[in-house]
């Protein structure tokens, strides 16, 4: 029988949630640590691998084939507007989620203590690990972003904007010199391209194994449910907020920018989401998230190898929305009661963290300790969210790749390069 491949990552995600739950229960889980976890981290680390060469690739491909400069910075401000604007939508809809159900308002003197103490390690090294990220100036974030040496940068994931920021210099100098010693350069990368998406094609193939192993991992590694019980109210509010954005937020925008059918778009996408949601990482989904909104939702290769690879580095919604929540919801717990230019505040660093966030799971904890910081809240509260934070991350990761999807499909419409797909469906792209 022939399945669509999402169906395939969707059983392998339920089957491995089931196995691990039945591990966990007959005490196996150094078994699956051992033996069934590996296969999840070798499906990610393939998805790492290949994401920096087809940033690169697909990028300068992208770039060279705009008709000049002036396209290419109609997309970026286009692109760079949408990103910001749908962010601060983000922050403020967990800013009203958090103000209206007070969740920190729900955790008793009891439960706050025995989370203290149960996850002040883990807290403590996360906030250790911001103190590196702190900034030394108002222009560092500015000063990050130019490397100088590129080859340190294309050897580190971590520095995905030091890669866009060069390819895309490269792409403008291929665009402004002679066409014919710009062509043999630009058939080069050209060819690479469908080479690197061919072996995107191959890492799918073991993709549902891939899933199966990291849902398996994942049951036996989360905290006994008692611990979760007094996060559960927490926890919904980031839920409901992350729904709102992608089930409310999102299909508006495409509605009211552009006329692709919402159905269509989901569909489309849903072997990204599907995997964002496994891995949760934006950077490991970047592959899929690209084939999807190129060969299926129809939007130009040249629009979406510009525009979501920048998203999935700056543009994080789900997370952004998450740290408002985490904020109120910490601060409440401690009884502080934030004022609303403190709030307001929360909104411009939560902005800007998420551009500083990176794309890969529980990145979105670290940057939360530079807002609580900003907003005067004990960054020990950390340790509050910890039991919790995987299962969000995981969902508020499907929220960051479905912006960048929904943001290149506008951009892409605004521009005229949204065209009809001639879907092919994945496992048929082999043969
Ligand atoms: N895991 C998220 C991502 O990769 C980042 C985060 O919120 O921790 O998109």
């Amino acid at each position: 029988m022939k399945l669509a491949l999402h169906w395939k990552i969707l059983i392998g995600l339920v089957t491995g949630l089931m196995f691990g739950y039945f591990m966990k229960i007959f005490g196996a889980n150094a078994f699956v640590t051992d033996w069934i976890k590996p296969f999840g981290t070798v499906f990610i680390n393939l998805l790492k691998m290949i994401a920096v060469p087809l940033i690169v690739v697909s990028l300068i491909t992208g770039i060279s084939e705009l008709k000049d400069i002036s396209q290419l910075s109609k997309l970026g401000s286009r692109t760079v507007i949408l990103y910001l604007c749908t962010t601060m939508i983000a922050v403020t809809i967990g800013l009203i989620l958090a103000n209206i159900v007070s969740p920190g308002k729900f955790i008793n003197e009891e439960s706050r203590q025995t989370l203290i103490e149960n996850f002040a390690g883990d807290a403590g090294k996360k906030i250790e690990l911001a103190e590196t990220q702190k900034s030394k100036g108002p222009l560092q974030p500015l000063m990050d972003i130019v490397p100088d040496n590129i080859f340190n940068s294309l050897s580190n994931n971590g520095s995905m904007l030091q890669v866009i920021l060069f390819v895309i210099l490269l792409g403008i100098g291929l665009v402004l010199i002679e066409p014919e010693k710009a062509k043999p350069v630009s058939d080069f990368f050209k060819g690479l391209n469908d080479v690197i998406l061919k072996i995107i094609d191959l890492i799918m193939l073991i993709a549902p194994i891939g899933v199966f192993s990291l849902m398996a991992a994942l049951m036996v590694e989360i905290p006994d449910y008692s611990v979760l019980q007094a996060l559960i109210i927490y926890a919904i509010t980031v839920v409901v907020g992350l729904l709102i954005m992608t089930y409310i937020v999102y299909p508006g925008l495409l509605k009211m920018l552009t006329k692709y059918p919402v159905g269509k778009f989901f569909k489309a996408i849903a072997p990204a989401q599907i995997l964002a949601f496994s891995t949760s990482s934006s950077a490991a989904t970047l592959p899929v998230t690209m084939e999807c909104v190129v060969e299926h939702v129809g939007v130009e290769e040249e629009v979406a190898s510009f525009v979501l690879p920048l998203g999935a580095t700056v543009n994080m919604d789900g997370t952004s929305l998450y740290q408002a929540v985490a904020a109120i919801f910490i601060a409440q717990a401690f009884s502080l009661d934030l004022t609303f230019s403190q709030q307001a505040m929360i909104v411009l660093t939560a902005t800007l963290a998420s551009i500083g966030t990176a794309a890969v799971p529980s990145a979105g904890m670290v940057t939360l300790v530079i807002i609580l910081g900003q907003a005067g809240i004990p960054e020990a509260g950390l340790a509050l969210i910890f039991a919790i934070d995987r299962p969000l991350d995981m969902l508020r990761t499907v929220t960051n790749i479905t912006s960048d999807a929904t943001v290149s499909t506008i951009v892409a419409s605004s521009v005229g390069l949204l065209k009809e797909p001639k879907p092919k469906e994945w496992n048929d792209k082999l043969k």
